[in-house]
């Protein structure tokens, strides 16, 4: 059982307190776990830095941090793990540049330590860039950066690595059918859903926040359509409340220092 006291978080809402830490964690452990960032993995580091500065609706701070970071990392061809780590440390030069020195989870809060934490605020980090660009660069004709910018990323550095040669079989099946960024976040959420059908009931599903198809009916009512006595998606519904509820107005601060 956790120590720490249980922070109470509202189901509608999202918590910049999970997705900082979702940044920190990509970051702080997931890409400095290499001796070595070699030429693949620098630039699916790079990429993925550079979509964070242009679609990471974050503090003034935090984007301060990545900004300064994306600078850093642009013209390297070759980072040691010595390097990267002094890249990221927190500089007291640099006041108004900082990120968070420790995860804190509050969506994203696990019933036990080794339940939900980072996989599932990274899942919420992806969908949030998701539809942070098709809000911000909505043109239909043009494709979505961030989704490719996700699959190096997972396949580059995600640490559960079944986890990510799953995700790169999916990605490998589908991913080059995706038109444009309304496309990009359905494809994600159909792919969220689609794990958490495999997950459900296995012993990665926290009995406190079982593995549904989502969004709920209480979260999105008008989400489903029942067609000849089926229940169906309709994917203009789902859009419009995921464009509601991954928008930077529906992320609370609470629990941020
Ligand atoms: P998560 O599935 O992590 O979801 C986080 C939150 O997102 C949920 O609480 C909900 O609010 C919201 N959400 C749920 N479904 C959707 C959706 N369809 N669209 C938008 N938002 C949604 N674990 C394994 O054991 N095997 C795997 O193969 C595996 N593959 C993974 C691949 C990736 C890319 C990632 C990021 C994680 C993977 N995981 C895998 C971990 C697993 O999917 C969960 O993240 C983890 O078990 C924690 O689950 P959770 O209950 O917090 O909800």
């Amino acid at each position: 059982t956790t120590t720490a006291p249980w922070r109470v978080a509202d189901r509608k809402k999202l918590y910049m307190a999970d997705l900082e830490s979702a940044v920190l964690y990509t970051l702080r452990v997931e890409a400095a776990r290499f001796s070595h960032l070699d030429e693949e993995r620098l630039s699916a580091l790079k990429q993925y830095v550079t979509v964070l500065v242009k679609y990471f609706p974050g503090r003034l701070v935090v984007m301060n941090y990545l900004h300064n970071l994306d600078l850093w990392l642009r013209p390297r061809t070759n980072v040691s793990q010595n390097n990267w780590e002094e890249a990221l440390r927190n500089k007291a030069e640099l006041p108004y540049a900082r990120l968070p020195e420790n995860p804190l989870w509050v969506g994203c809060q696990g019933s036990k330590p080794e339940l939900r934490g980072f996989p599932c605020s990274l899942w919420t980090l992806f969908h949030l860039l998701t539809v942070q660009e098709a809000l911000l660069s909505p043109n239909h004709a043009s494709p979505s950066e961030v989704l490719p910018t996700m699959r190096r990323y997972v396949q580059y550095f995600f640490g559960c690595r079944e986890c990510a040669e799953h995700f790169e079989g999916m990605a490998a099946e589908s991913m080059h059918k995706v038109k444009n960024k309304d496309g990009a976040v359905l494809w994600l959420w159909s792919r969220h859903n689609r794990v958490n059908a495999r997950l459900a009931g296995t012993a990665s599903d926290d009995p406190k926040f079982p593995k549904i198809q989502w969004p709920p009916q209480d979260l999105c009512s008008s989400c489903q359509i029942i067609i000849n006595g089926r229940r169906m998606w309709d994917e203009r519904e789902i859009l419009r409340f995921f464009k509601a509820y991954f928008s930077r107005h529906n992320i609370y601060l609470d629990f941020i220092k």
